[in-house]
């Protein structure tokens, strides 16, 4: 399937504005209301750019207690994880735990799997929330 250029930016554009993780839906609602997309993406484009930048290591992402992917541009440049507030949404990067990076080793040694990724995401309520 042909790459639709040109979204990237307006992606980064909206996801630039707030600190709050959103869902491609809310990505999409915003590109339209946006008048430097034109002709505004479908939701599908929208779906596809965000997974492909997801990818590339440009967005985070993470899944929402209610089960849905939610991107956000880090400020964090390494490597990290996140700590989601269940109640009021917040997030909080945490940098790479080493015990984690040891065991994805241990196992890629038994496994025999190469070039293993993996998340780690965390809920629970922030501060302000208990
Ligand atoms: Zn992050
Ligand atoms: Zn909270």
């Amino acid at each position: 399937m042909a790459r639709t250029p040109g979204y990237d930016g307006a992606v980064l554009g909206v996801l630039g504005r707030g600190a709050r993780f959103r869902s491609c839906r809310e990505i999409h609602r915003d590109l339209n209301r946006s008048s430097s997309t034109a002709p505004p993406p479908s939701l599908s484009t929208v779906y596809r750019t965000v997974h492909r930048m997801s990818r590339e290591g440009v967005l985070d992402t993470i899944r929402s207690p209610d089960g849905e992917r939610l991107y956000r541009r880090c400020r964090t440049p390494v490597r990290h994880h996140h700590l989601f507030c269940r109640v009021c949404g917040t997030v909080e990067e945490i940098t790479e735990v080493a015990e984690v990076g040891e065991v994805v080793e241990r196992i890629r040694r038994t496994s025999g799997f190469a070039a293993i990724d993996h998340t780690l995401e965390l809920t629970g309520l922030c501060p302000r929330c208990h």
